[in-house]
């Protein structure tokens, strides 16, 4: 059995990794909208990713037999006046689920749960490259988005990413 209370954050983890797939769905939504295709298909591969992190969590608390509840899955919430702004909440959204995987990673330190760090050891690694691909994009941004040549070419840039299952396997 698990922790009680690391039952109820690895639940609620479930809902925060589905509303990330749904933030980014928005994000594809938005850079489709302004005509930059290949912003849209990477976050749309995105949006794929954090689904496949929700699945995660399922899958972990189905095969310790913890009580799953679904709750509803909030509206995304971003406004954006220019292409950074976005890019600039998708950072602010990483650092976010970094702290809540944190937390559920001190809470299970705390009970000796040691087969949900091991679990979570992988959300640790991923949340770090999550922040280094949110940064590097920002860079970017700040470089070429000015230059509609430039910006064109990073366009192409994005849509050469591909979907790839997660590397976890429970
Ligand atoms: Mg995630």
């Amino acid at each position: 059995m698990l922790n009680e209370k690391v039952a109820e954050l690895l639940n609620t983890q479930v809902n925060k990794e589905f509303y990330s797939a749904y933030l980014y769905l928005a994000f594809s939504n938005y850079f489709s909208e302004e005509g930059l295709n290949g912003f849209s298909n990477w976050y749309l591969i995105q949006a794929q990713e954090e689904r496949d992190h929700a699945m995660l969590f399922v899958q972990y608390m189905q095969n310790n037999d913890a009580k799953i509840t679904f709750e509803a899955i909030g509206k995304p919430e971003f406004s954006a006046e220019k292409h950074i702004d976005v890019l600039n909440a998708g950072l602010k959204h990483e650092r976010y689920v970094t702290g809540l995987i944190n937390n559920i990673y001190g809470t299970a330190y705390e009970v000796k749960d040691f087969r949900t760090m091991q679990f979570l050891d992988w959300f640790v690694k991923e949340q770090g490259e999550e922040e280094t691909n949110a940064n590097d994009l920002i860079k970017k941004m700040e470089l070429f988005g000015s230059d509609p040549k430039s910006l064109y070419l990073l366009d192409q840039e994005m849509a050469a990413r591909t979907y790839a299952a997660p590397s976890l396997v429970l």
